[in-house]
C-alpha cells in the first residue's frame, strides 16, 4: 500500500475520535492548518513532514451521534476479534460472545454487556461475573461510535497508536 493511502485518525478538537482518512487527506489538512498533528511516524513523508498517524481539527466540528446496530459482527469488530479475556486473536468461528454480567442473571444485550470471548474463556466464566470468576477484561467496553466504522478494520498496525484516543 502507497505510503499516501495509509489510514490517518482523525480526531475533533475535543480528541474525540471522529474518522479516518487517506495520509494524502490528513496532509491538506495539516498544511491548510485546518488540522495539527497528534501522533506521527518516524518515516518522513516529505523533507519537513513525517508519516502522520493522528492528526486533530483545530475548530470543533458537530458530529452527528449515528447509533450502530448491536450485532454479533459489530461486537467482534469493536473488539478486534480479540478475547477480552485472555487476548486471543482468533477467527470468527471459534468466537463467542460473552454476557459479563451474565444473561441467567439479568444481563441484557447491550454494547456495554457483550463482549467477545474465545470459547474455552466463555466455558470457564460460564455464569459468573468477572470479579468472580478472576477473570477481568481487558478493557471496559463500550458503545460502538466511531470504531466499528467499516475502515477501522483495514487500519493494521497504525492501530496501535491509536488505541489511546478509542479506548480511554
Ligand atoms: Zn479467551
Amino acid at each position: 500500500m502507497g505510503l499516501t493511502r495509509r489510514p490517518v485518525l482523525v480526531l475533533n478538537a475535543s480528541y474525540e475520535p471522529i474518522n479516518i482518512c487517506a495520509v494524502r487527506r490528513a496532509l491538506v489538512l495539516l498544511i491548510k492548518g485546518i488540522a495539527t498533528l497528534e501522533e506521527a511516524d518516524e518515516i518522513m513523508i516529505y523533507p519537513d513532514m513525517q508519516l502522520p498517524l493522528v492528526i486533530r481539527l483545530i475548530a470543533y466540528r458537530r458530529v452527528p451521534k449515528h447509533q450502530q446496530t448491536l450485532s454479533r459482527k459489530n461486537i467482534l469488530i469493536r473488539d478486534n476479534h480479540t478475547c477480552q479475556y485472555c487476548g486471543e486473536k482468533d477467527s470468527a468461528g471459534n468466537l463467542t460472545l460473552d454476557h459479563v454480567q451474565p444473561r441467567s442473571r439479568d444481563g441484557i444485550d447491550s454494547w456495554e454487556n457483550l463482549v467477545t470471548a474465545c470459547k474455552p474463556c466463555n466455558h470457564l466464566k460460564a455464569n459468573k461475573t468477572p470479579e468472580e470468576a478472576k477473570m477481568p477484561l481487558l478493557r471496559k467496553p463500550r458503545a460502538a461510535t466511531f470504531y466499528t466504522h467499516r475502515n477501522a478494520r483495514c487500519a493494521g498496525g497504525a492501530q496501535k497508536r491509536w488505541d489511546k484516543y478509542l479506548f480511554n
